[in-house]
């Protein structure tokens, strides 16, 4: 169910974000009510006629120096190769090709990840077409000409994406063990956390933030039930420049929490709620996933009777366009409330995926209604028909009603909190789609 992950890599000013934004165009999800989701064109979902797909861009900071660009280039690579399932490695007609094209496309082909050779600013098809061939020499495939600026080819270069999608998703499908991402800021615990799971020192913890290890799943039984840890820890390859190790975390997070069904966000208790943490949360959030938050750490930090109530307002206020997380204390080290953590997953994975029937459904929508009249306009009156719930992860509902004009956010919360009152679906977000019926 997860949506493929699609990376755009290539040298300084081949064209990347004029392709990316063609691509991303108005689609670019913000979520109007997280704060701090970061403005920056790391990643977007992208809607290409019945796909959808998450296109991340792996350039950040570009070095003037050649030698410099080689090796920034070679991080992109492997951070595509590492998240991706499509790789689309961006080349320049008018640069012609370089030496250091011909390296990167030697890292991609030994990746065997997809890979598709886009060849842009053909600005004009006929003319510059003989040009294109020259890209054949980089043996990865027949190069696609697009002009990202003039908007030519995006379609049949979107086309040849998708022909690797299929493919993932079915076998994404075979493995019904529940995947959980496990995120956070460098040095939370997240690591700490997976060992302790594990109950063996599979995964490498180290003290310094950002330092080389790689993202694992980590497969792990309890109870006799299968989970797949998916740990974001690692950064494949270490940077000096700040931005660039922010750029590959928030890659990194994305990645995996699009592959997950529930994610537990750590955030550290001798720290509290900082602004990656709400970045961080910001991703989880639009992805509509299961989501719980575990304050790490709690064995570190001096307590009384009023500190986890304290940290539980914190965390409300600062987080507060995400009220359905689930809220735990754990401590990695000492292995505090590890059982919990498990229970609450089970019962996240549960919700997140819980269809109530339209019977029900619509009785509860009906003694709302009748508890608090729908909003108004101008002597019109919202009205509310019908109610069902057309899918699951996260489960979302369809409510049909005269006009969309006369919705408000505030009734939209109230009809969803006579839900939440009936059904619980603790853990995971709802959503909510108006249908207008004449
Ligand atoms: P990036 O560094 O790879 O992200 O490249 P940019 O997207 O910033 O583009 C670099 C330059 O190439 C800008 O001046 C763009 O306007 C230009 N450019 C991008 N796409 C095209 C195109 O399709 N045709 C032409 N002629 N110029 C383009
Ligand atoms: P990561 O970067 O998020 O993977 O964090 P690590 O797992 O590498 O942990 C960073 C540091 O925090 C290490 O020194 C850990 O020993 C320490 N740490 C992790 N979890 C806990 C915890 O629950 N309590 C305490 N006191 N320290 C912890």
């Amino acid at each position: 169910m997860s949506r493929p992950i699609v990376a755009i890599v290539g040298r300084p000013n081949v064209g990347k974000s004029t392709l990316f934004n063609a691509l991303a165009g108005q689609q670019i999800s913000i979520v109007k009510d997280t704060p701090g989701v970061t403005r920056d064109r790391i990643y977007a979902d992208v809607t290409w006629l019945d796909m959808q797909f998450t296109l991340i861009d792996t350039g950040g900071i570009e070095p003037e120096s050649s030698d410099l660009i080689l090796s920034s280039m070679r991080q992109q690579a492997q951070m595509a190769i590492d998240t991706a399932d499509v790789i689309m490695f961006i080349t320049d007609v008018r640069q012609g090709l370089v030496d250091a094209d011909f390296k990167v496309a030697d890292m991609l082909r030994r990746s065997h990840k997809p890979v598709i050779l886009v060849v842009n600013k053909v600005d004009n098809f006929e003319k510059l077409m003989p040009d294109v061939y020259e890209f054949y020499n980089l043996g990865i495939g027949d190069p696609v000409p697009v002009s990202a600026a003039s908007r030519l080819g995006l379609g049949d270069m979107l086309d040849e994406v998708a022909k690797y999608f299929s493919k993932d998703n079915t076998q994404e499908e075979e493995d019904d063990r529940p995947k959980i991402a496990v995120v956070g800021k460098p040095n939370v615990g997240k690591s700490s956390l997976v060992n302790k799971l594990v109950g063996e020192d599979r995964v490498i913890v180290s003290n310094i933030a950002g330092t080389t290890r790689d993202a694992i799943d980590t497969p792990v039984k309890y109870h006799g039930k299968e989970y797949v840890f998916i740990d974001t820890a690692g950064l494949r390859r270490k940077s000096k420049i700040k931005e660039d190790l922010e750029r590959y975390s928030i890659i990194r997070t994305v990645a995996a929490v699009e592959r997950a069904d529930v994610v537990v966000l750590l955030i550290d208790a001798t720290e509290g709620v900082t602004e990656q943490d709400s970045k961080i949360a910001g991703i989880a959030h639009e992805r509509g996933k299961g989501m719980i938050i575990a304050v790490n750490k709690w064995d570190a930090i001096p307590k009384n009777d009023k500190t986890i109530y304290k940290f539980t307002d914190e965390i409300r206020e600062k987080l507060a366009f995400m009220p359905y997380a689930e809220l735990l204390f754990i401590s990695a080290l000492t292995g505090q409330r590890l059982n919990r953590l498990y229970e609450t997953i089970d019962a996240v994975i549960e919700n997140h995926a819980m269809r109530v029937g339209t019977g029900v459904l619509n009785e509860i929508l009906s003694e709302a209604v009748a508890m608090k009249q729908p909003p108004s306009d101008k002597g019109k009156r919202l009205r509310l028909y019908y109610i069902t719930q057309v899918s699951v992860k996260p489960p979302t509902f369809v409510i049909f009603i005269n006009s969309k004009e006369l919705t408000h956010f505030s009734y939209t919360r109230y009809i969803e909190n006579k839900i939440r009152e009936a059904f619980g679906f603790k853990g995971t977000p709802l959503r909510f789609i108006y249908r207008e019926r004449k």
